[in-house]
């Protein structure tokens, strides 16, 4: 799992720029679902039919980053960037960056004032990013397009995945490529000659600008499928640090996976909630619970598709999301593959989350 997290991550795929994550899991998942496809948004689609009868389940993970975009080359060679995703402007400054460019990849750093020029500066004001500017050692707009930068370029985090104490994972973009891993295991260890029904998994593209290729995938494929429930797999954001204010029924690292009841962008079919619990405590699986309105994910498109789907997710916490340097646990991370096959084996009656008159 960390071989494929660590490989997930080093893969530039910021916003609108998914395609080299998605050439990487059609890789990995090369023989082991029965169809692919990529549409005209870029989201991958796969799905394998199980040998027995049973519901259709529909599953999400999202491929993109949050990242940034050039939005200028100033004539010094200095890079000015627009977000592509929730960025906090106070996490930016001096973290290293990786812009994608078709002459390949550029490193630089997001640069700032050095702290002995403080003085100069307004040390109680938060710069926004539109006074920061990435570096990338040019020293000219021109040499900077000669090393293939262009306007409109992706750019990521350039921070790898490393060990942190002894079962923590330090790095980013696990928002939510942590997910497609999750996906990605499933397909790789659940047993499908046992299996009650038909998988389809979404790898989409644009979460993180407004959950866009999950609602593109989903109105599409509902044409064609009667979804009996749906699951996004994702990362939350984990509130055991020492900020005092967050501590109050935070989700915390090492305690398993969360089940989704209520974010931002929708709330859980009450069903598939207390299916997905059920199954963790049969399974012994940890999970918590999950209610926080500072998110949302792909389910908050896919549950409106179609005649509606009964929807929930499943989610990894994590340390610092959408920073530089986010921290997930390993144990979360199998115990959310855990539950995940847990529940899709579960799965035989194909009206279990539909409400009955
Ligand atoms: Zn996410």
């Amino acid at each position: 799992m960390r071989q494929l997290l660590s490989e997930l991550t080093a893969i530039p795929g910021g916003f609108a720029h998914e395609y080299p994550v998605m050439c990487y899991i059609r890789d990995r998942l090369k023989g082991k679902v029965d169809t692919m496809q990529i549409d005209g948004i870029g989201n991958l689609i796969v799905s394998k039919k199980g040998a027995l009868d049973g519901p259709e389940v529909l599953l999400a993970a999202h491929a993109d980053e949050v990242g940034f975009c050039v939005s200028c080359i100033e004539p010094s060679g200095f890079l000015r960037f627009e977000l592509r995703g929730g960025q906090d402007s106070r996490t930016l400054p001096f973290m290293p960056v990786v812009i994608s460019t078709d002459k390949g990849p550029v490193r630089g750093i997001i640069g700032y004032i050095s702290a002995h020029m403080r003085r100069f500066d307004n040390a109680e004001k938060v710069t926004d990013y539109k006074d920061l500017y990435i570096d990338i050692g040019a020293d000219s707009a021109e040499q900077a397009m000669e090393m293939g930068v262009a306007l409109g370029d992706a750019i990521t985090w350039d921070t790898p995945l490393t060990q942190l104490g002894k079962d923590k994972w330090l790095g980013h973009a696990f928002d939510d490529r942590a997910g497609c891993a999750v996906l990605i295991k499933m397909f790789r260890t659940l047993d499908f000659s046992k299996f009650h029904g038909t998988v389809y998994a979404v790898f989409t593209v644009r979460e993180e600008g407004g959950l866009l290729g999950a609602g593109v995938a989903a109105r599409s494929l509902a044409r064609e499928h009667d979804f009996d429930v749906a699951l996004a797999i994702d990362t939350t954001p984990a509130r055991d640090t020492l900020e005092p204010k967050l501590n109050d029924h935070g989700v915390e690292l090492g305690k398993g996976p969360t089940v989704k009841i209520l974010d931002n962008s929708y709330q859980a079919t009450p069903s598939v909630v207390k299916k997905l619990q059920k199954v963790a405590k049969e399974n012994g699986i940890p999970c918590q619970g999950e209610i926080y309105m500072g998110i949302g994910t792909d389910a908050g498109a896919i549950y409106i598709s179609g005649c509606g789907i009964p929807t929930s997710g499943i989610s990894i916490p994590s340390r610092y999301c959408h920073s530089a340097r986010e921290v997930v646990q390993e144990t979360d991370m199998y115990q959310t593959v855990d539950l995940l096959n847990a529940f899709l084996m579960s799965l035989e009656d194909k009206d279990e989350f539909r409400y009955k008159l």
